[in-house]
């Protein structure tokens, strides 16, 4: 009998036991804090005894609390089967090779129920298994290089991930699909844009907001989409591959340097900043929305650059920041540091002397802006002027993250604070433009109706 109880114990145990509810039974509850319909998953390893989970319709689950219960009821049966079989990838002479790099992430996931929680654990071989559809696109091989949440994604792994794409180009695959999180996935997206120039084939980054056990599940689409723009786009750009609208009705490629993760929850969540997106792209079509791009070329002249200097910072700035949050980055040893600053690209005066002392200490300080939108103009107010005379460089429109990874990108490369500002300031991927498209900051955001409405007009 325990095993249909699975790992309950104590209070818990006994509830299930006394209303005859079994695990994986579709059960209704009701408690002193409302109603309840959903699966009842195992206990995990972590949980208490005093509560059972269930996993709602929206894919959520929740815990309810032994003493609320007031009433269950089993109204079905149906255990779940998580395990995603690996298929070998049928070979086609006439479809394009496509490699996809597996990092981790909600696109590599599945929920476990031994914790609860989700796990990156699918192999990319895993991820065909679900997505059979990508055999009609492309021959694909797969390489799992790290199962991380994208949280744990740092310079080592960007510069591994740098050197083995840049592999693959020279022994001459036609696209690269990287599955990662979403989290930071515009931050590896410009570390790569950096550090792989003129690549001939498209590099495109692809992950899910929702995990693939869940029914509003972004993965298959999104990977879909991905494996498409690379197997087949002109496009020899960084990008990132995600849901253009919160429908599922198309996905947009963003440019890896002016892309962002703008909503924690939404799977249209990456908005592109600055800029207009660089292409829509549905399961037939590739619809570009720009043409100053790099083109796909047959070559395999890939150029690797995979530097990286840890001692640099971003600094979030807020009102009332002290001037010992800049003085401890210089007593650490940082060479450098990106301000996120209000406005134009302003902070407070008592931070003033502690930026006077980093940048007489050497320490290249940058401004951008908090507002994502629009440049820094430090000519607009004394207090820009005068952080100017303080050695604070503005970094025009580059995104704060961006110009962060493009700091220890260039520190990684030299030591000589000149050199540093020429690799700053000088454009590799979009993160500085000369103007930004009247456009783009309204009509380009994706499911909004100025959107739909101009799509439909000029994209027929
Ligand atoms: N926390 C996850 C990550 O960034 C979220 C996701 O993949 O969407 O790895």
């Amino acid at each position: 009998m325990a095993d249909l109880f699975k790992g309950y114990k104590g209070q818990a145990l006994g509830l299930l036991k006394s209303y005859n509810i079994r695990v994986w039974s579709d059960t209704s509850v009701k408690t002193t804090r409302g109603d309840f319909r959903g699966i009842v998953l195992p206990r995990s390893e972590n949980d208490d005894d005093r509560h059972i989970v269930l996993k709602l319709a929206t894919g959520y689950n929740v815990g309810i609390a032994v003493e609320t219960v007031l009433d269950m009821k089993e109204e079905g049966y149906k255990e779940a089967h998580y395990k995603i079989p690996e298929k070998e990838f049928p070979f086609s002479e006439d479809k394009p090779n496509v490699k996809l790099f597996g990092t981790g992430g909600t696109i590599a996931s599945r929920l476990d129920y031994r914790t609860g929680a989700v796990i990156p654990a699918f192999s990319p071989g895993e991820l065909y298994g679900a997505v059979p559809e990508l055999a009609d696109i492309c021959n694909l091989t797969t390489e799992k290089l790290f199962a991380v949440f994208s949280e744990n994604m740092g310079p080592k792994q960007y510069i591994k991930l740098a050197i083995s794409i840049g592999k693959e180009i020279e022994k001459g695959i036609n696209g690269i699909v990287i599955g990662h999180g979403t989290d930071t996935m515009h931050h590896t997206a410009s570390a790569l844009a950096f550090m792989i120039q003129n690549s001939p084939v498209p590099i495109v980054m692809v992950g899910s907001q929702r995990s693939s056990d869940r029914p509003s599940s972004d993965a298959a689409l999104n990977l879909m989409h991905a494996t498409k723009a690379a197997a087949e786009s002109d496009i020899a750009e960084v990008m990132v591959c995600m849901f253009g609208p919160t429908s599922d009705e198309y996905g947009l490629l963003h440019s890896g340097c002016r892309v962002r993760k703008m909503h924690s929850s939404y799977r249209s969540t990456f908005r592109t900043l600055g800029d207009i997106p660089l292409a829509m792209i549905d399961r037939e079509k590739i619809t570009p929305l720009r043409d100053n791009y790099n083109k796909r070329r047959n070559d395999k002249n890939v150029k690797v650059l995979p530097y990286f200097e840890e001692k640099v910072a971003l600094i979030y700035y807020y009102p009332n920041m002290m001037p010992d949050i800049i003085d401890a980055l210089v007593d650490n040893g940082y060479k450098g540091i990106v301000i996120a600053g209000t406005g134009l690209g302003h902070v407070n005066k008592p931070v003033y002397p502690a930026i006077e002392r980093a940048t007489k200490a050497g320490v290249a300080i940058y401004m951008t802006v908090q507002t994502l939108w629009g440049y820094v103009h430090m000519f607009v107010y004394d207090t820009g002027r005068d952080l100017m005379s303080k050695g604070i460089i503005p970094a025009e429109n580059m995104l704060p993250e961006v110009a962060y990874i493009k700091l220890g990108w260039a520190f990684g490369q030299t030591n000589d604070l000149e050199e540093v500002k020429k690799i700053m300031l000088t454009p590799v991927c979009d993160e500085i433009t000369e103007r930004e498209p009247y456009n783009g900051y309204l009509v380009f955001q994706g499911g909004i109706p100025e959107m739909e409405e101009f799509l439909k007009r000029v994209h027929k």
